[in-house]
């Protein structure tokens, strides 16, 4: 019987809609999901074993359901960044920051309760906040992709959201969001109800800026999330945190599963983050390749969104996902996020950009 999913009784907001995803291609050159396209170091790969091994001498119980030790040494590595202390109590970890901001929604979200993010902003806000039955309200950006202070404030004002998203750097499009206008956010929410704000910092090591941590004093409504799936090259490893308030960690707990994050997960994230300062050293690397790319792209004479990401926004195409096409066809894969006259790069190693350059050089024909 040839079934489809309408076909079942699945929730009603939900018919009709595919699943997230970028496509997975099996192209030479992938700079479509704003991985970190170095391996890990041998030595980290070694010392993985190695504390996996001894995991596994004890997969017969269950794992530490709180991960204390695995957030008290993320607490360390957002104080040592940040200058901001942060301790055990403040961290909160999860299967990748999708799942951290599945459990936010989860707890300040749900049925009858809403959502804001400004868009294009990062797809999966809305699509978790759907698929935990809270309203999505999709909050305005700018021409330039900035976030429009007088007009997003006017959103939260006329719809008084349960949950803000700000997304910095935002995801497609590369932008620092000032931390003047998250404090005015901030405000404009509390003043519209009680409602939590959520920084999501995912790509916050490429930034020429530094971390909103800071802000989090005094601020109880309000959250950061981090991932290591980006600057610590650790996307395979699905490990995301927050750090807020204790009373938010406590709230999150409410609704996690018991024992989210596995004994091999815990013993692996810890052993990579004995080796940050290995894994952060790209990072200054893929900065500069992403500078690169910005000055190359303008130099060939597409349009740039200013980027504080490992990713580059580029334009303007009459019809952008003709363009992805005539660029896969070239062999590299970049992404089309439905932005209408944008595509975006990932910033890969400086042979993976060369091949992306070539590649649009070609195309300059189709800037529209
Ligand atoms: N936030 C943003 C802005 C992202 O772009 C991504 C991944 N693309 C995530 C969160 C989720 O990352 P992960 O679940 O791998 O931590």
């Amino acid at each position: 019987m040839n079934l489809g999913i309408d076909d079942l009784p699945v929730r009603e907001e939900l018919r009709g809609k595919s699943p997230y995803g970028a496509p997975q291609l099996d192209v030479p050159v992938r700079l479509n999901t704003n991985e970190n396209p170095y391996p890990l170091p041998e030595a980290l790969v070694e010392r993985i074993a190695e504390r996996v091994r001894e995991a596994a001498r004890n997969l017969n119980r269950y794992p530490d359901r709180d991960a204390v030790e695995l957030r008290t040494r993320l607490a360390k590595y957002l104080t040592d960044t940040s200058g901001y202390e942060v301790g055990t109590a403040n961290v909160w970890a999860a299967n990748g920051s999708n799942e951290v901001i599945q459990q936010l929604l989860q707890t300040f979200g749900g049925p009858g309760r809403t959502a804001i993010g400004f868009e294009p902003s990062y797809s999966m806000h809305g699509l978790i906040a759907r698929g935990t039955g809270t309203g999505w309200i999709s909050g305005p950006r700018g021409e330039d992709f900035t976030i429009d202070l007088p007009a997003a404030e006017k959103a939260v004002a006329e719809h008084r959201p349960d949950v803000v998203f700000i997304t910095t750097p935002n995801n497609p499009t590369g932008t620092a969001v000032p931390a003047e206008t998250v404090l005015a956010l901030y405000e404009a929410a509390q003043a519209a109800k009680p409602s939590m704000v959520v920084v999501d910092e995912a790509y916050i090591e490429f930034s020429h800026g530094d971390s909103l941590l800071p802000l989090l004093e005094g601020r109880p409504n309000l959250v950061v999330s981090r991932t290591m799936s980006k600057a610590f090259g650790a996307a395979g490893l699905r490990l995301g945190y927050l750090a807020a308030h204790p009373a938010v960690v406590d709230a999150v707990q409410l609704v996690r599963l018991p024992y989210h994050l596995s004994a091999v997960t815990q013993a692996t994230a810890l052993a990579a983050l004995e080796h940050t300062d290995t894994l952060l050293k790209y990072v200054e690397q893929l900065k500069s390749e992403r500078d690169r790319l910005v000055g190359e792209l303008l130099a060939i004479g597409y349009e740039v969104t200013a980027s504080d990401a490992n990713f580059v926004q580029f334009g303007r195409f009459a019809d952008s996902h003709e363009v992805w096409q005539h660029i896969l066809d070239r062999g590299v894969l970049v992404r089309d996020n439905g932005v209408p006259g944008w595509l975006r790069v990932t910033a890969g190693t400086p042979e993976e950009n060369d091949a992306f350059l070539d590649a649009v050089r070609e195309l300059k024909c189709f800037v529209g």
